[in-house]
């Protein structure tokens, strides 16, 4: 495959983009080589600027769970920038999408929009912290909630790719106020809360986790936690930014019975464009301002172009089994990858909830931070490198979920496992 003009936009970005990149990993730094530059994609394909086309699963990171440049999101986007691109005023997609998010979301009564994933997961802990009159937070080793200070404490996601357990610039005083525990171990935040529950605003989660790759929660992990946190008056903050509408209608929250006090929300709820959200319980929500004095705001916030793509979106998510063919076309990857890796010897770890996936290079059971870290990285690396060459795009890290999209279809699917055989076999 000829990438010459992928490699010569990557020289000139590296001049004047840091890294050549506008979100670290762009850059391949996990799985080495150069990125590779698109011009163009519809459906499940992507073309890229030397015109090689590959079937996507990264999906822009989850936001394209229709796939790309869906007709109906296309033209209600066009049709909204028509109408102006911002009004910085308020208008009556903002009040519909509000209305479509809390009849979808039972827990959330009101919701404010953002946009991005880090400015709803910022003003989550923020109003969190209001509300309570607390200070620390609790996360989970390796979940991500995006770039916001008080998240790059044993982060996952591009920053687990580059080896940056913390960033500089973070303050220490700041990072001392979040707290860790590792993901699918009820007694470790047993133990947290029982000496420092009092003081601790609220837990957040991924509830699927996708930035260690896919991490499913063992059973009643995640009912253990929302009660842990009832108990000691802790906040249960549910990221459902990966999830959101993609697990289910009402995303991780409705799987898995879960009724958190705020949820925060980003890529499937935007449909592609530049929207998050966060919402969750009235007399919380309330606590906004200017209804309340916990300070939040964004001059595109709202935005009359991402309200509409997010609203054709989730329009057409609504059709009746949206969510069966998603978790179908889950299990024939899943199946088909395992089978193929076993043909080749190749061991592996297949995790998956839905639509959401990782392969892991590994033959030992990935459920936390510390048994991801045991797939083998190199091996990955040289599996992404095959499966571009055979034309899939998969997550260029083994630290990320791939995600399938309703554009794929079983041509696709055979395109995949195909490219699959001969990727693992070149690593047998
Ligand atoms: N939370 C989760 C669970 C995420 O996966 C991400 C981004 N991958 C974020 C928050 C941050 O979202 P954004 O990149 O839109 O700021």
């Amino acid at each position: 495959m000829n990438h010459s003009h992928s490699k010569a936009l990557f020289a000139r970005a590296q001049e004047r983009i840091p890294g050549g990149v506008n979100s670290p990993v762009r850059a391949f730094r996990g799985v080495g080589g150069d990125p590779v530059f698109f011009r163009e994609a519809t459906g499940a394909w992507m073309t890229d600027v030397d015109g090689n086309r590959y079937v996507d699963l990264v999906g822009s990171w989850g936001p394209l769970i229709l796939g790309h440049a869906y007709p109906p999101i296309v033209e209600a986007l066009i049709e909204a920038a028509r109408r102006g691109t911002t009004y910085g005023a308020p208008a009556p997609g903002e009040v519909e999408l509000a209305e479509l998010l809390c009849a979808t979301v039972p827990s959330v009564e009101k919701v404010r929009l953002v946009s991005s994933g880090t400015e709803a997961t910022v003003a989550a802990i923020r109003l969190a912290r209001g509300f309570t009159g607390r200070d620390f937070i609790l996360k989970f080793e390796g979940c991500f909630h995006g770039a916001g200070d008080p998240f790059l404490v044993k982060a996952g996601s591009g920053v687990e790719t580059l080896g940056l357990p913390d960033s500089p610039g973070v303050p220490a005083a700041l990072a001392k106020l979040t707290l860790t525990a590792p993901y699918n171990d009820l007694e470790a935040v047993e133990r947290l809360f029982a000496e420092k529950g009092k003081e601790i605003a609220c837990a957040i989660i991924e509830p699927v986790v996708g930035n260690m790759g896919v991490l499913v929660p063992k059973p009643g992990y995640l009912q253990g936690l929302q009660e842990l946190c009832r108990k000691h008056g802790v906040l249960f903050v549910l990221d459902e930014v990966m999830t959101g509408f993609r697990l289910a209608r009402g995303g991780a929250q409705e799987l898995f019975g879960l009724k958190p006090d705020l949820s925060t929300f980003a890529k499937v709820v935007g449909g592609g464009m530049p929207l998050g959200a966060y919402g969750g319980r009235r007399d919380i929500m309330s606590k906004i301002a200017p209804e309340g004095p916990v300070y939040q705001s964004g001059t595109l916030s709202g935005n009359p172009v991402a309200v509409a793509a997010g609203l054709a979106c989730l329009k057409a998510l609504a059709a009746p089994g949206t969510y069966a063919r998603l978790e179908q076309l889950g299990a024939m990857l899943e199946q088909g990858l395992k089978a193929e890796a076993q043909a080749a010897g190749v061991p592996v770890t297949l995790n998956r909830v839905g639509s959401m996936l990782t392969l892991f290079f590994c033959d030992t059971p990935v459920y936390d931070y510390a048994s991801a870290k045991k797939a083998d990285t190199a091996r990955f690396g040289r599996f992404f490198h095959a499966m571009l060459n055979e034309g899939v795009y998969l997550p260029p890290s083994q630290f990320e979920a791939a995600f399938v999209s309703l554009a794929i279809g079983e041509a696709e699917v055979a395109h995949i496992l195909a490219a699959a055989r001969k990727a693992f076999r070149s690593l047998a």
